[in-house]
């Protein structure tokens, strides 16, 4: 399961810059990703690649206004409280305030593993901060400085090895041709209604299991002779109002089970649209490298002319994903989830999808003879051979002089090209480039 990391500190001493240095997604992917915004709150870190964990930017404690109910306050609190580690943050041009202090004493109670990350070292004399701080007694302290991405990795290395191994039982215990389907999307779209349709009678109501707002339900089961386990984050209904507090951590939820997938399928309600949101969970969808199926909900209660508009407005919100199947459903009809199904299948057979070398820089070559890069500074990028890179997603990578400065429109014409010759949908699809001659 994704661990998560909560950033904890006052105000200003920089968690939102190491945040963005932690979950920006590194440049594997070539799109430009126009439309998705990350969310500001939560994010993937994932500079360590096969150990990605959840951060979450907990906003500001000012002790002076709000003392320590800051902490206790529903955000923050929280967010602590589901953290697996807090990584206190400090800026190391002042002195520990007494409300550091008492910051530090609420963590110490949680019993959970606590990271003081002396930040802005560029900016003081590190020798005189770092005993200063040393005072308030934590062992385990990080300099670094955010905004100049120094320490970064240290810190990443240092929350890692107090991390507990990601090791799913969820994961682990299903057979090797079950395939895990997450189900995501806002409330209120009709996942709960999808997931009841896709399982039939014999669904077991999920009372009896440990329903928390972190925890997806699983559900397996099988249609026309495939396997499924479900991941329904959906979950337990909710009969009251939704207090802010609980709705933010459905992100968790979502982000977990993105994890935990090897396809998602995100639905949509046709007559909403995408928001933000939404394209910022789908960016997550692609820097977790995961296959993607689109389903678009509630498409019964639509005209034909709503069914235009909807059609071209999706088109136009979800460019940055252009790859992806979306499949018009109506999960409280039960139309159009075979097709669904078909799509899920598809993207799963191409994101498993084996290049092999010598066909790989046969057709990269064959790209390249049609449509050579560009001089860049007066000199072209050469590619020279390409290997497979790995599967889930698909992996190419590409060898040659220059490619450092192969322009991303390059790339992506590249990509588009594999796409199109594989005939690869429903899965991001990776190029890496590497330098040499
Ligand atoms: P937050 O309120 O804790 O989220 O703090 P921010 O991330 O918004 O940063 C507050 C200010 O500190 C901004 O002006 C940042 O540019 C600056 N800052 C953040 N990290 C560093 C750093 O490593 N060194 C220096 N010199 N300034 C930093
Ligand atoms: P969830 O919060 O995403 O799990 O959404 P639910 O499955 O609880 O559905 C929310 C509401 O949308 C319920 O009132 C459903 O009956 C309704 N709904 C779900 N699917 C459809 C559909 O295909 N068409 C229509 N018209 N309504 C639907």
């Amino acid at each position: 399961m994704l661990p998560l990391v909560a950033l904890v500190g006052r105000p200003n001493v920089g968690k939102s810059t190491l945040f963005n240095a932690l979950t920006r997604s590194r440049a594997a992917l070539v799109h430009d990703e126009p439309g998705v915004t990350r969310d500001r709150h939560y994010g993937v870190c994932r500079r360590v690649e096969d150990r990605p964990f959840m951060v979450v930017d907990t906003g500001g404690i000012s002790g002076e206004d709000e003392g320590l109910a800051g902490l206790t306050a529903q955000q923050s609190g929280a967010a602590i409280d589901e953290a697996d580690i807090v990584v206190f943050v400090v800026d190391a041009k002042h002195a520990p305030l007494p409300v550091d202090e008492e910051i530090l004493r609420r963590l110490r109670r949680t019993g959970k593993p606590v990271l003081l990350a002396l930040n802005k070292i560029d900016a003081a004399d590190a020798h005189e901060a770092g005993a200063e701080y040393a005072r308030l007694g934590v062992a385990d302290v990080i300099r670094l400085s955010a905004a100049h991405q120094r320490g970064v990795d240290e810190l990443v290395d240092e929350i890692l090895e107090r991390l507990p191994e990601t090791a799913d039982a969820a994961v682990e215990e299903v057979e090797p041709d079950r395939l895990r389907v997450a189900i995501v999307g806002r409330p209120n779209v009709g996942k709960s209604t999808l997931v009841n349709r896709l399982v039939g009678e014999e669904r077991v109501i999920a009372s009896s299991v440990p329903g928390t707002t972190r925890d997806s339900i699983h559900v397996d089961t099988e249609r026309d002779g495939h396997k499924y386990r479900l991941i329904d984050t959906a979950g337990i209904r909710r009969k009251s109002k939704v207090d802010e507090a609980v709705e933010k951590f459905s992100i968790i939820k979502t982000l977990r089970a993105i994890e935990e997938a090897q396809v998602v399928i995100f639905m949509l309600d046709a007559s909403e649209g995408v928001t933000d949101q939404d394209a910022s969970v789908l960016g997550q969808v692609l820097d977790a490298g995961r296959a993607l199926v689109i389903a678009v909900n509630k498409w019964d209660g639509l005209s034909t002319y709503q069914r235009e508009q909807t059609r071209a407005a999706l088109d136009r919100r979800l460019v940055f994903v252009p790859w992806a199947e979306s499949v018009t459903i109506s999960a409280a009809h039960g139309s159009g989830l075979r097709e669904l199904l078909r799509a899920v299948q598809r993207a799963h057979r191409s994101a498993g999808f084996q290049f092999t070398t010598s066909d790989l820089t046969r057709v990269v070559e064959a790209a390249v003879e049609a449509h050579p890069p560009p001089p860049v500074g007066g000199h072209a990028a050469k590619l020279r051979f390409a290997h497979p890179g790995g599967t889930h997603p698909p992996t190419a990578v590409i060898h040659g002089g220059r490619v450092n400065k192969l322009p991303d429109n390059y790339k992506r014409y590249l990509e588009n090209y594999l796409r199109q010759h594989y005939k690869l949908v429903g899965t991001p699809l990776k190029l890496e480039f590497r330098q040499g001659e």
